[in-house]
């Protein structure tokens, strides 16, 4: 068959890789560059000030060890390196008040005076969350179904630094999380405790996109510009794809990788049915910022980084967070310099410290946009058109291989 995969981020690009061996597989990433949110300094993103021997990741980075399997089935069939990174996650409030998260009283103390003293500081919050995990623990989906986080998180500090932990996962506005869907938000936060083991990918994440190109006997359209796409089930030809410049392309079938809100932007003829499951998704453009400042850290007298930063930047809970690189991939802050990954810290950055500024869009998760996702999977395939994205799972990328490795499914007719 002819296929058009729409999106050339990790849920495009997976799927590109599933069905490549059996069918005439074309890409369109409307990007210069493939990867959507996988964005690798030194390898899809170049020309940056960082130094041409380090190889940093500004977007996608780390993936869960356990609760990641299709990921996991990807990279092994494509040999892709591995190897397990230590997390831990401290939460600095505006006040200068800070907690360390378990696994950062565990490795990110002095000695065991310090341990005991942040221990003790931290005990009411951790209680708050054990209290959070047994409220939750006989939740099930259907329960989940419809609810915004509010329902299960309030003002407590351990339902602001759960908030804030939904913020870096998905690099939504903090004063979102309230409205954030509690079936995505539940699940992910019930398997991210202090045990999680979490793997991130050597020498970039970017890199197992390059192993996925090496197989790949496809056609790629970079910069592709589709004017519209449209559905002829009455023709020879299933589907028609419109390119700006007026050449039209013809396919037995397409496959939407592309954030949710630009399904219906693409469609010109969307049906009553397609219009209500995509109508309410937005697009959440961010920013992520490299950085070698962490002068910041001062201010709260902490001179040990956390691999996860979490800040309430001001008292109005505008939070943002602080990723800290040199843990994460290794590197020597001496020989080099410490690097970081932050996303809405503001001015806390000093401007001429800034590496590289990525821009980022990801869809913008809320109670409405998500109502409509189970009929969104269980109708993939009807007018010759299938959706993949991690939207349509956790998420996160699991979310998108996991949907990959389903729309190759049902077009190999597979179970
Ligand atoms: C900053 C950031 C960090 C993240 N970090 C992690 C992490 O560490 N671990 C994790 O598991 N998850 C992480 N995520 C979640 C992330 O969204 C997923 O992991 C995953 O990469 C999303 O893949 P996707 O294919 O669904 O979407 P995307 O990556 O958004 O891919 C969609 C693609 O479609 C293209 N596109 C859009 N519109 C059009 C159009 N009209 N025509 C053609 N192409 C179009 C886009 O340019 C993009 O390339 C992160 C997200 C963000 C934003």
């Amino acid at each position: 068959m002819k296929i058009a995969i729409v999106g050339g981020g990790a849920a495009g690009m997976a799927t590109a890789y599933l069905l490549n061996k059996h069918h005439d597989v074309r890409v369109f990433e409307q990007q210069p560059i493939l990867g959507g949110n996988i964005r690798t300094l030194n390898k899809n993103v170049t020309g940056t000030a960082l130094d041409t021997e380090l190889v940093l990741d500004c977007g996608v980075i780390e993936f869960q060890r356990d609760n990641f399997p299709y990921f996991h089935r990807l990279m092994s069939a494509l040999n892709v390196p591995m190897e397990e990174g230590r997390t831990s996650s401290e939460l600095f409030m505006a006040n200068g008040q800070y907690f360390k998260s378990g696994a950062g009283i565990m490795h990110n103390c002095k000695n065991s005076r310090e341990r005991l003293k942040e221990l003790w500081k931290v005990l009411p919050v951790m209680g708050g969350y054990i209290k959070f995990l047994l409220k939750t623990r006989k939740i099930t989906a259907e329960e989940l179904y419809d609810k915004p986080m509010s329902v299960y998180l309030n003002q407590d500090i351990h339902s602001r630094w759960l908030k804030m932990l939904l913020m870096y996962a998905y690099s939504m506005p903090y004063n979102s999380i309230t409205n954030f869907p509690a079936e995505i938000g539940i699940p992910v936060l019930r398997q991210s405790d202090i045990f999680t083991q979490w793997d991130r990918i050597i020498g970039g994440v970017y890199s197992y996109i390059e192993k996925i190109l090496e197989q790949f006997s496809g056609q790629l359209y970079c910069s592709a510009r589709i004017n519209n796409i449209r559905r002829q089930p009455t023709n020879a030809a299933a589907v028609a794809i419109n390119m700006q410049g007026g050449e039209t392309l013809y396919f037995d079938k397409v496959i939407f990788a592309v954030t949710p809100e630009q399904v219906l932007r693409l469609l010109a003829d969307a049906s009553e049915d397609e219009q209500r499951r995509f109508g309410a998704w937005e697009k959440n453009a961010i920013e992520t910022v490299v950085h070698t400042d962490v002068s910041f850290y001062k201010h709260f007298g902490v001179s040990y980084y956390s691999e996860f930063d979490v800040f309430q930047n001001n008292a109005s809970d505008n939070c943002g967070y602080n990723a800290y690189l040199n843990r994460l991939y290794g590197i020597d802050a001496q020989r080099y310099q410490h690097f970081s990954l932050a996303y809405n810290l503001g001015q806390r950055i000093d401007p001429s410290k800034i590496v590289h500024v990525q821009q980022h869009q990801s869809p913008f998760y809320s109670v409405a946009a998500v109502r409509y996702r189970h009929e969104i999977i269980t109708t993939n395939g009807a007018n010759h058109t299938y959706h993949a994205g991690a939207y349509l799972g956790n998420g996160l990328h699991e979310g998108a291989i996991a949907s990959a490795y389903a729309v190759a499914a049902l077009l190999d007719n597979r179970p």
